[in-house]
């Protein structure tokens, strides 16, 4: 049945709960206990949005090329980036994720985004190596 919950964040919320009246009674109990889903979401995006000012606050000294590709690409991969150089600098010296630095392909990072640390210098290694080649060729 719907109940409606005064949640802890002192709004009102409506609830479907199933269950034997004593799990019903439980979940009521924890859920005020909790905020409403309006607060939970923008908690949530207020974590973010810190956690993404954090982030660029720790890599701020380092010059980070532009990236290339398409604009939805270059969005969502310099949020990428910046999230992940941010933990590399806490992490690895400067030569460990120089190569990092140097990729400004989007896609590179947007496909790279769930590799480890290491695995994605790895990565970065070949493809400034590949990315210098016509540099190297007169
Ligand atoms: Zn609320």
């Amino acid at each position: 049945m719907e109940q409606r919950i005064i949640h802890s964040c002192g709004h009102e919320q409506a609830h479907y709960l199933t269950g034997f009246d004593s799990q019903q009674e439980r979940k009521a109990k924890w859920l005020k206990t909790t905020t409403c889903r309006d607060c939970f979401v923008s908690g949530k995006r207020a974590e973010e949005v810190a956690a993404a000012a954090l982030s660029s606050a720790a890599v701020s000294h380092l010059a980070l090329p532009p990236l290339t590709g398409t604009a939805r690409q270059i969005s969502w991969a310099s949020t990428i980036r910046t999230k992940r150089l941010a933990l590399l600098t806490n992490s690895n010296s400067d030569t460990d994720h120089n190569a990092c630095l140097r990729v400004t392909d989007a896609k590179w990072w947007i496909d790279c985004r769930d590799l480890t640390d290491v695995d994605m210098m790895v990565a970065a290694n070949k493809a400034s190596n590949m990315q210098s080649v016509p540099t190297l060729v007169p």
